[in-house]
């Protein structure tokens, strides 16, 4: 796997304040990389030393093999962003403000085009962009940051402030970028729920620290069940498992189990009967993604 992003102990102090602690992205060509992390962790800090509008404080950047100092121009030629608000101007149609972008970049006809169609902006080209939804203006934001179909894009919080309809259309272009355009995603959010339906693979960012990096199967595979065991005589039970050699936790009135296989609860359960215990429940816990990602970062369920 070819890698586009590396970055070595990447890290920005604001004032004396550390907010991006030498942090170690690995971003794989043809990845959705999902940058997750609570506001103000230092997801856009990190955005925006990859695109050379802040200079980091520490560390080392490596684009398309590339040192990022060294060779900035031409690794930015081939990045296109899109972060904070697009910038547009509002009296103008969608296209007008296309053309004013391919004249700086110097690109053809066709790729306007082409990168309106995939924003599906095409037949609202020759509107006034104040006349734009706001889910039309993100689009067209993306269409700007596409329109020399770089190698690389970078989208922060693209879906901030969109409705459920314009966070699913949003949803929808980026998954087909990386198929069908060759463009490698890196989109930071703070909504679990986003990363989890597009990212292939995934950090986790909290109070400037990468927590987690991975793939997402690596970041799912997290979240083992658990059993739990609720008896009528919790004591006697845990006597009988302890002598049967079993590992077990308790949380108030059950029992709990990691890693218990079917044949095991069976036995468990017949074993129980046999001594005249009761077998009130038995569950088969999951931890949720968001279980996982609020124990990594121990915030509050707020997300
Ligand atoms: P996120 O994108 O994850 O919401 P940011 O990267 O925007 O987080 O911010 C990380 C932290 O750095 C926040 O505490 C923010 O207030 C602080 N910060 C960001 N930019 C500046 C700046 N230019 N000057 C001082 N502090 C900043």
């Amino acid at each position: 796997m070819n890698t586009i992003v590396s970055t070595y102990n990447l890290s920005k102090y604001f004032n004396g304040i550390c907010r991006v602690n030498e942090v170690n992205l690995t971003v794989y060509e043809g990845d959705i990389y999902g940058f997750l992390g609570p506001n103000g962790a230092g997801k856009s800090t990190t955005l925006k030393m990859l695109l050379g509008l802040i200079k980091p404080t520490k560390g080392n950047m490596v684009i398309f093999s590339k040192n990022f100092n060294k060779n900035r121009q031409l690794i930015l030629s081939q990045t296109g962003s899109l972060i904070e608000s697009p910038s547009y101007y509002e009296h103008l149609t969608g296209l007008e403000n296309m053309r004013i972008l391919q004249r700086l970049r110097n690109v053809s006809n066709k790729k306007v085009q082409e990168a309106l169609h995939i924003v599906r902006l095409e037949k609202q080209q020759n509107k006034l962009v104040k006349h734009y939804s706001l889910g039309m203006k993100q689009r067209l934001g993306i269409a700007m940051a596409l329109i020399n179909f770089p190698k690389l894009l970078i989208l922060d919080e693209p879906t901030n402030g969109l409705d459920p309809n314009g966070i699913r259309e949003i949803r929808e272009l980026i998954k087909s970028l990386p198929q069908r355009y060759g463009i490698t995603v890196l989109i930071s959010t703070h909504l679990l729920s986003e990363i989890e339906q597009i990212a292939t693979s995934v950090g986790i960012i909290n109070d400037g620290n990468l927590l987690f990096q991975g793939s997402m199967e690596q970041l799912k595979a997290k979240n083992k069940a658990y059993i739990s065991i609720k008896t009528q005589d919790n004591n006697l039970a845990k006597k009988i498992l302890l002598t049967e050699g079993y590992k077990f936790k308790q949380n108030n009135d059950r029992l709990i189990f990691e890693d218990l296989t079917d044949s095991h609860i069976a036995y468990l359960n017949k074993l129980f009967i046999g001594q005249s215990i009761d077998v009130i429940r038995i569950e088969e816990h999951r931890k949720s993604l968001e279980d996982i990602f609020l124990e990594l970062t121990g915030k509050e369920r707020s997300l």
